[in-house]
């Protein structure tokens, strides 16, 4: 259901919870609003209205600001790990820089002094190994599968893609980023770029390939792009 509140474009998702979440979430500001189930739309309304300045001053900060500042690695923010969602707890040590997962918390421990792009790349270089370790693990199953190998393959920081595919080289790229998508996301984008060993297009023959190794396969590329991006400098 959407309302519109304000001049606000408000999707209104019911659920099984106990309070109402507002979210507001890059890249565009979209606004969401998760209700308990029996919660009236009046009060859902009403709620949204005295929360309107607060959304249009997020909307504005997220179409407005390059993406690279939008993340400060400080206490508080939010990572996504396999599509589970963390919050940050930044703890200033002498030592090695680490990042630890416990319940719901990420715990960043860095140089006091360290400035957002070390502690950007630390993070990513820690989303690069979580990565590897599981490329690793599903990449020779699909090779199997599909009888589809690859000669090499590499992860890469990338913006606009999810992987790509040298056929010539027979070398597979996968984006560190989806070490924050669901892992179902992964095992996609590794059949998807295993396809493209025998087939350069997205046409039939491909299509038909997917669907016969992955007959759920819209859905998983539905929601991979559906997540939330996060944004990482
Ligand atoms: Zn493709």
């Amino acid at each position: 259901m959407t309302i519109m509140v304000s001049d606000i474009l408000v999707e209104v998702c019911k659920k099984n919870i106990k309070n109402m979440h507002l979210s507001v979430k890059p890249p565009n500001g979209k606004v969401t609003v998760s209700a308990p189930l029996n919660m009236r739309d009046e009060t859902i309304e009403r709620f949204v209205r005295t929360k309107a300045g607060w959304i249009k001053r997020q909307v504005e900060k997220l179409v407005t600001q390059p993406r690279q500042s939008m993340r400060e690695y400080l206490s508080g923010e939010t990572l996504y790990v396999w599509g589970t969602q963390y919050f940050l707890r930044v703890e200033y040590g002498t030592g090695k820089n680490s990042l630890l997962l416990s319940g719901d918390k990420a715990v960043l421990t860095v140089r006091e002094k360290s400035t957002v792009v070390q502690r950007a790349r630390f993070v990513r270089e820690w989303y690069r190994s979580i990565l590897k370790k599981e490329i690793e693990r599903v990449l020779p199953k699909w090779e199997d599968r599909t009888g589809l190998v690859c000669d090499a393959w590499q992860t890469k920081y990338m913006i606009t893609r999810w992987g790509t595919c040298n056929i010539k080289k027979r070398k597979i790229w996968l984006n560190v980023q989806l070490a924050k998508k669901t892992p179902d996301c992964l095992e996609y984008v590794i059949l998807h770029e295993l396809v493209h060993l025998v087939e350069k297009h997205h046409n039939n023959a491909f299509i038909s390939l997917m669907d016969k190794y992955m007959p759920y396969w819209r859905e998983t590329k539905r929601a991979l792009n559906d997540q939330i991006l996060d944004f990482m400098a």
